[in-house]
């Protein structure tokens, strides 16, 4: 059977990896967190102290890098760093690191590596734009700025982290401006992509929408 891929776009909060895993569970396809990707580079950087201007240690350090997906978790050189990358420190950094274009390139090369090889639901910024522009399904996921910095604040909360509603609503904003206007792959909705706006709509109710697009699968 030929290899499907499934789209997913959107700023931060937006629901997006949440629906992509549901819908990956319910139609047996592999999830690909890009985001999680990005992150776990910035860990790695971060935890080697790499300064973000030095393009030859960046490209180094990515070349000696494991980054991997094992039944839903992330592993970064073998170890499983699902929690650690979502720590605020990565918040404030990750858009540093992903406007950075050797980061982009060794990414996306893996990213496409993996769709070419498995039916993929894949949730990022720029998903249906760069990574798999031949998608056959792209979806658009946005929700206004205070429900995105809502959910996000009780993940944050749930997670042990203490950081108020204030500085995770302008953290959000802060990552929404850098990801729109870097110049690389900018956050931006794919022309043939479906927009589904999730604010004030539940899990379900979005998961359906998409799941009625894609009843092909
Ligand atoms: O999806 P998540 O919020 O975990 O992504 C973290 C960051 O990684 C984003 O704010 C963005 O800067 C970067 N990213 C990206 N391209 C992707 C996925 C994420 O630039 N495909």
């Amino acid at each position: 059977m030929d290899k499907v891929s499934i789209a997913i776009d959107g700023p931060a909060g937006a629901g997006k990896s949440t629906i992509a895993k549901k819908i990956a569970e319910a139609k047996k396809i592999l999830y690909i967190d890009t985001g999680a990707m990005y992150r776990a580079i910035t860990l790695k950087l971060l935890n080697n102290n790499v300064s973000l201007k030095n393009n030859e240690v960046i490209l180094e350090t990515l070349e000696s890098t494991g980054i991997e997906f094992k039944e839903g978790s992330i592993y970064l050189d073998g170890i499983n760093v699902d929690q650690e990358i979502r720590r605020p420190e990565i918040n404030k950094n990750v858009s540093e690191v992903a406007a950075i274009p050797c980061v982009r390139k060794v990414l996306v090369n893996i990213q496409r590596k993996i769709a070419e090889n498995n039916s993929v639901i894949m949730d990022g910024r720029d998903i249906g734009t760069r990574v798999l522009p031949f998608a056959k399904y792209k979806f658009f996921l946005t929700a206004s700025v205070d429900e995105r910095a809502k959910r996000r604040y009780i993940e944050l909360k749930k997670n042990g982290y203490e950081q108020s509603y204030e500085e995770v609503a302008e953290e959000i904003s802060k990552r929404d401006k850098m990801d729109t206007e870097r110049k690389l792959d900018p956050l931006r909705k794919a022309e043939d992509a479906i927009l589904v706006d999730t604010t004030g709509k539940t899990i379900d109710e979005v998961i359906d929408t998409i799941i009625e697009k894609i009843d092909t699968i």
